[in-house]
């Protein structure tokens, strides 16, 4: 830290990305990318836009809005594009949290909310899940703050109903409930047909996961137009331009092509599933996971031995080091081919350890 640093970040602890290491080729299972590349159109569509890089990319976003509001039943008033779906959970910790409304979100989600928290100064609550790893409607219903829920749930893959869901957003009418649906496209119920029956509820997803954009960042979120206008005020007094031209084009064309999308998404749940069944066989505790990827662990086996051993096989998973979930994997799911290998390479592993 320079002597110029800020104090008001010094104690700032960022969150730390999944492992990119470019020191040989891994397959990579570690941070939930899809595993299928963009549908052609989309390609093409960034490189003709990169045509008119001289040019400022549209502010409004329009055409993409358009196109995301008809796809979802909406109007573009009731969304926001934003530069990843990491960038409108920031806006919301800005917009909806301050001193007096502390975020409040489980103890075991995704690890940027308390990064978020810490970066605008507001203090945030964790509700631990239950001994199932599970998310409990029932601990939400006095949240006294902004709720943040991740559906499915990160890295457990849990989802929540979207019964249970209204029944945290009918009990906390005086604050906002984010639901960030990263994972929603693998299997679980989306809360977007819930943006007009309740006007405390933002719904975020991204085009990183379902539709194989996580390098071009492009996410949205999706709101009563009242709360779409307090993100807008936060957007338009960072960076009205988050969106680069490209990405917007190659998000078009991704929409223009959804149904690629969704047939990718279904082959990935198969995979998942078999996945799952294959990894129970070899002793594994598996949750039932609704996303992209498996959260699992050996009753023998140590988490961190597991990950350290499939690495030294060219096989990378994330492996978290927080108390709770020591013993547990993430592992993303790839192709058939990829999760072929990497069930061969763990039961040599298994073997080895016996
Ligand atoms: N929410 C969850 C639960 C995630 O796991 C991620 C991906 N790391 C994101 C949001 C953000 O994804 P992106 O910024 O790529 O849209």
């Amino acid at each position: 830290m320079s002597r110029f640093f800020s104090e008001k970040y010094a104690k700032l602890e960022p969150y730390v990305p999944g492992e990119q290491p470019k020191d040989q080729r891994y397959i990579k299972l570690n941070t939930n990318e899809n595993a299928f590349p963009p549908h052609p159109a989309v390609a093409e569509a960034a490189a003709k836009a990169a045509k008119t890089l001289h040019l400022y990319s549209d502010p409004e976003c329009l055409e993409l809005r358009k196109k995301l509001a008809e796809r979802y039943g909406l109007t573009p008033e009731e969304l926001v594009i934003v530069n990843g779906s990491d960038e409108v959970l920031n806006f919301a910790f800005m917009a909806f949290c301050d001193r007096n409304t502390p975020a409040v979100f489980p103890d075991i989600t995704y690890g940027f909310y308390p990064v978020f928290a810490k970066l605008n100064g507001v203090p945030y609550r964790e509700i631990p899940l239950r001994e199932d790893l599970t998310v409990r409607a029932e601990d939400y219903l006095q949240a006294e703050g902004t709720v943040f829920i991740a559906n499915p749930n990160a890295p457990t893959g849990i989802a929540l109903e979207r019964d249970r869901i209204e029944e945290i957003l009918r009990a906390n009418p005086d604050h906002v409930v984010v639901v960030d649906e990263a994972y929603v496209d693998f299997g679980a119920e989306s809360c977007i047909p819930l943006i007009r029956k309740y006007g405390n509820l933002l719904v975020t997803q991204t085009f990183s996961k379902s539709r194989s954009l996580a390098g071009g960042r492009l996410g949205f979120g999706a709101a009563c137009p009242e709360l779409i206008r307090d993100l807008e005020t936060i957007r338009y007094s960072t960076n009205p331009y988050n969106l680069d031209s490209m990405t917007l084009a190659a998000g078009a064309a991704c929409l223009e092509h959804d149904e690629y999308n969704t047939r990718n998404c279904r082959t990935i749940a198969e995979t998942r599933d078999r996945t799952r069944e294959a990894l129970a066989a070899l002793g594994f505790e598996v949750t039932d996971s609704k996303a992209n990827f498996l959260f699992a662990r050996h009753p023998e086996v140590s988490g961190e031995e597991i990950y350290r051993q499939l690495k030294e096989r060219g096989i990378l998973i994330r492996h978290f080091r927080t108390e709770r979930i020591r013993d547990w994997n993430r592992i993303s799911v790839g192709t058939e081919e990829q999760m072929a290998a990497m069930l061969r390479e763990t039961e040599k592993i298994l073997a080895g350890c016996r």
